[in-house]
């Protein structure tokens, strides 16, 4: 069977190009081994951040973990099998594999695609600990589906997933420990990120030890021990948090000319793979691995296919990205370390929680706000501590994309005390930048 496109994984990347190119009249065949919706509907962001929002109100575990559930399937009947139906996409479950270039097996059937979309994923990455294959562990894959989550639980990294569940488990009564391989959480944030990070942690509850790339584990009867130079500790359980690997195995890529490294599918800016009708898209590519960036990727090919003479490039200048904690923590851009290597006159606004009347209001003490703009007061980078961080960093997120001065923002009305009007305070300072520039002149 012939179709103008394949799409292998039907997860934000893949039903984006799906989607799409049904929408424009093209003929598309969908295949995915497991659910319809891929990990972000089933074992991702929205069972994390229902979960994370359950935490907040008073209720046993068990019951958010049924409400999670629910969620799931709400979010997942509306990219179903009968949705991708009625939208006139062909759908097979089943493992693609390439046969060659341009036929996929599935099923013990051969379809031909004129353009192939690899959308398939990433995985847990399972480290190399000592006594690790001896035990029964938790990661995002499995973490959803328990019925219960006992009271003792041992995180294996630091990163994103394993600081939004540590947060929520422990307002759901879980004593949480976390075992962070790196000297410091969240790495690639500016320091002050770091610290407050590791200063909530504390302040939860929450048991943080750096630097353990050395540990070993083993089952005791029905507890885990986490083995030290120094001590010996027991946990009921432990969660495996220690970053992704992109899905290649299975795919036969070799037969197909596709390049690809341990860190993903290389593509060019044009979300193009070395084969010129295979595209490759989301988390199997990288590096940023977040379902708004599988469905940008998605819009390029989507872009690419159906307009082939002006192709559409990836812009990875001002991704933004939230960490669900409460309070949230988002950035977009540069941070300002990076801000300091470009060596130009940057300027750096920021708003701190006692200075920032909302903040005052909502007794929300540790509100952060960073503004990085350039010499022209365009926004290049921002970050925010605070409880609706995401949507601050997407306003200036939006700023970016349309190359508008920060202090733009200045000659806005934003409603009182709303977070959108401390940034509208905030750029004030901008103004008053800008107006001694043009004194000067
Ligand atoms: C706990 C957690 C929380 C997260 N929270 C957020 C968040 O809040 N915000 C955010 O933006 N991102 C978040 N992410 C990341 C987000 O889930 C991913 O970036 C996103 O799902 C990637 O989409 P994708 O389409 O590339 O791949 P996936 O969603 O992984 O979809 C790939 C699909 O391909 C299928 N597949 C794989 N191989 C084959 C094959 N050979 N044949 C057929 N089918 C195949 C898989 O079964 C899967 O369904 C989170 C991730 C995790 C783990």
């Amino acid at each position: 069977m012939k179709y103008d496109c394949i799409v292998i994984g039907s997860g934000a990347g893949g039903l984006t190009v799906a989607f799409g190119l049904a929408g424009a009249g093209k003929k598309i065949l969908l295949i995915e081994k497991s659910n319809v919706g891929g990990e972000c509907t089933w074992s991702g962001c929205v069972p994390s951040k229902a979960f994370i929002n359950l935490s907040k109100n008073q209720m046993p575990i068990e019951i958010a973990l049924e409400e999670v559930r629910k969620v799931i399937k709400n979010i997942a009947g509306k990219e179903d099998p009968i949705v991708l139906k009625e939208k006139g996409i062909d759908y097979i479950k089943g493992i693609g594999k390439f046969i060659k270039e341009d036929s996929i097996e599935v099923n013990e059937e051969i379809y031909t695609g004129d353009k192939i979309v690899i959308a398939t994923g990433s995985s847990p990455f399972i480290p190399p600990i000592k006594g690790l294959e001896n035990i029964d562990y938790l990661t995002n894959s499995n973490f959803f589906i328990q019925k219960t989550i006992p009271k003792k639980l041992v995180m294996i990294g630091g990163g994103v997933i394993s600081l939004e569940l540590s947060f929520a488990l422990k307002r759901f009564g879980i004593d949480v420990t976390i075992y962070e391989i790196g000297e410091k959480l969240v790495p690639v944030e500016d320091e002050e990120i770091s610290e407050f990070y590791k200063n909530k942690l504390r302040k939860e509850g929450i048991e943080l030890y750096l630097n353990c790339g050395n540990i070993e584990l083993k089952q005791e009867g029905d507890k885990v021990q986490v083995i030290t130079e120094n001590k010996v500790e027991e946990f009921d359980k432990i969660f495996i948090s220690t970053g992704r690997v992109p899905n290649i195995n299975g795919l036969d890529l070799e037969k197909t000319g596709v390049s690809y490294s341990k860190r993903g599918i290389n593509v060019n800016e044009n979300m193009l793979t070395d084969n010129k009708n295979i595209y490759a898209i989301g988390d199997v590519v990288g590096p940023y691995r977040f379902s708004h960036m599988a469905g940008y990727n998605g819009e390029i090919v989507v872009r690419n296919i159906l307009f082939p003479y002006i192709k559409k490039k990836a812009d990875y200048r001002s991704i933004p990205w939230t960490i669900f904690t409460n309070p949230e923590f988002s950035r977009m851009g540069i941070n300002e370390r990076e801000a300091m290597e470009l060596k130009e006159n940057i300027k750096i606004y920021k708003l701190l929680g006692k200075d920032n009347e909302r903040s005052i209001i909502s007794l929300e003490d540790d509100f952060y706000l960073k503004v990085i703009c350039d010499k022209k007061f365009r926004v290049i980078g921002a970050c925010c501590i605070g409880d609706r961080a995401g949507e601050i960093i997407g306003l200036l997120q939006f700023m970016n994309s349309q190359n508008l001065k920060f202090y733009k923002l200045m000659e806005s009305i934003q409603a009182y005390p709303t977070y959108i009007d401390s940034l509208r305070k905030l750029s004030k300072l901008a103004y008053v930048d800008h107006l001694k520039e043009l004194v000067k002149i």
